[in-house]
């Protein structure tokens, strides 16, 4: 007889719902992986619940009845819907605190706040309204890991079924603020923990605390969070914890993300028609307003404008190459300060660098197409998706030595890595990347590498369904 596993699946963002960042990319994609992985043995039923972000983007939704959690003497109405993408079901969950934050993620950290805990309490109530219980919660960093405390406190009440608590570590500094008060006016208390006094009423340190799995997004994380540098002040918690963490590699989209369909671009390619790849790059210098010539070299940052990714240190880097015959692209949005600085670095260098201060997924996936190489000198990189999806495009990726970053690229193989987070090493990895370049045979032979890789979810997901095994056991 097949055995089930259910499992509630919560993250912030889900593409195609709404994508912000690379959560969107793994919560819309993993959880189809796993169900693809049933069998006649094992039936894994999981099933996504996503907040109802005013920009949520989803046909065909069907309202469940209207319920409400109690929140102090009075209630707080949830409004949910359902709907399926491609097989797998989905919830979202609406209401008050999820209406009157408009974006995914605010720089009003009182207003997530409320956001995330009554988005989190409310997932925890809907099984109940659609007859269906979850093996396992699954939580996604600290947005939607308060479920996993919630689930362990009712766990603790009488008579509960047990249920497992996995969440999967995106970004450890990312804590969430303070939710001490706004758990009690739910009425659930905050019990004694074992974690340092700071965390105790954070949702991330929190969630941690009531998971019986700890995943993090990959090998080289899950070893650096023990780090003091790397740890946030969590990782005395996190060694004691060892024994239940473990790093699980995202994959990509291996079907969206496929330079030979690729409906963004105007000339596909593929490992079998490599030669069409370059059209590619004068397309986009066209686009972008550069000369086009396949012989300069084409730089990349795709990623959002935050000190984690080391923008910063790709901007003086750039600053610094004067005297070298390049061009880049820049495609992103985020703090203001290094949107504004890489204006200015189109002003210094108008003919060389090109800023695009906006979230474009075409033109990322152009760019992923056209660009010799993209640069992610990130200060700290749970795993991060932009060089594995650069090198399914051939884009042969320049990385620090740093978590997913370290695990997925490949010195001289499949690209170029560096220690050192000072942009003098960043320049000396480009100009190693730049003198490849000039050997066409090598240069080539570093893009197909890339592209040949493997990067898809199907291993992963077998390893998620691993620890769900051994939780539900
Ligand atoms: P993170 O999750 O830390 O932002 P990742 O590398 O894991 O970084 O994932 C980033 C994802 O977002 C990639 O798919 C990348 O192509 C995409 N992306 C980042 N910035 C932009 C942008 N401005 N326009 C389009 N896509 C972007």
């Amino acid at each position: 007889m097949s055995k089930t596993i259910n499992v509630l699946f919560l993250a912030a963002e889900a593409d195609p719902f709404i994508k912000v960042g690379g959560l969107g990319d793994v919560a819309g994609v993993l959880p189809r992986e796993l169900r693809a992985l049933s069998n006649d043995e094992i039936k894994l039923d999981v099933r996504l619940v996503l907040p109802y972000h005013p920009a949520v983007k989803a046909e065909n939704l069907r309202p469940l009845d209207l319920f409400s959690i109690p929140r102090g003497d009075s209630e707080v109405g949830v409004e949910a819907f359902e709907t399926t993408l491609n097989g797998l079901p989905v919830y979202f969950i609406g209401g008050e605190p999820i209406r009157a934050n408009g974006s995914v993620y605010s720089l009003d950290a009182a207003k997530d706040s409320e956001k995330y805990a009554f988005f989190s309490m409310a997932a925890m109530e809907l099984p109940k309204h659609i007859n269906w219980q979850p093996d396992v919660i699954h939580a996604n960093d600290w947005h939607t890991s308060l479920s996993l405390y919630v689930n362990l406190t009712k766990r603790w009440e009488a008579g509960a079924k047990h249920v497992a608590g996995v969440i999967t570590l995106h970004n450890l500094p990312f804590m969430g603020a303070d939710v001490g008060a706004i758990l009690e006016s739910y009425g659930v208390k905050l019990a004694q923990t074992d974690l340092p006094e700071w965390a105790r009423v954070l949702p991330l340190p929190l969630g941690l605390w009531a998971s019986d799995a700890i995943v993090a997004v990959s090998p080289g994380y899950a070893g650096e969070v023990l780090t003091e540098e790397f740890g946030c002040g969590l990782y005395d918690f996190l060694n004691l914890r060892k024994e239940s963490l473990s790093g699980i590699l995202n994959g990509i989209d291996m079907v969206s993300f496929d330079p030979s369909v690729d409906k963004a671009l105007s000339v596909n390619y593929s490992l079998d028609t490599f030669n069409r790849r370059a059209e590619n790059k004068e397309l986009l210098q066209e686009k972008l307003g550069l000369v086009r010539d396949p012989n300069v070299p084409l730089l990349a940052v795709i990623s959002r404008m935050d000190v984690q990714k080391g923008v910063d240190l790709a901007f003086t880097a750039l600053k610094n190459m004067k005297r070298i015959n390049f061009q880049a692209v820049i495609l992103g949005t985020g703090d203001p300060k290094l949107e504004e600085a890489a204006r200015e670095l189109q002003t210094l260098f108008p003919d060389k660098i090109k800023a695009e201060l906006k979230f474009d997924a075409n033109l990322a996936r152009q760019i992923y197409a056209g660009a010799d190489m993209i640069l992610m000198p990130s200060r700290y990189e749970p795993c991060g998706l932009a060089q594995m999806i650069a090198m399914r495009y051939g884009c042969v990726p320049v990385v620090r030595s740093v978590g997913g970053l370290k695990d997925t690229v490949k010195p001289n193989e499949t690209g170029f890595v560096f220690e050192k987070m000072h942009h003098m090493s960043l320049v000396s990895a480009i100009k190693a990347g730049m003198k490849t370049l000039t050997d066409r045979e090598k240069w080539e032979t570093l893009q197909r590498n890339g592209m040949a890789k493997d990067f898809s979810w199907e291993a992963s997901a077998r390893e998620y369904l691993k620890i769900y095994q051994s939780l539900v056991k």
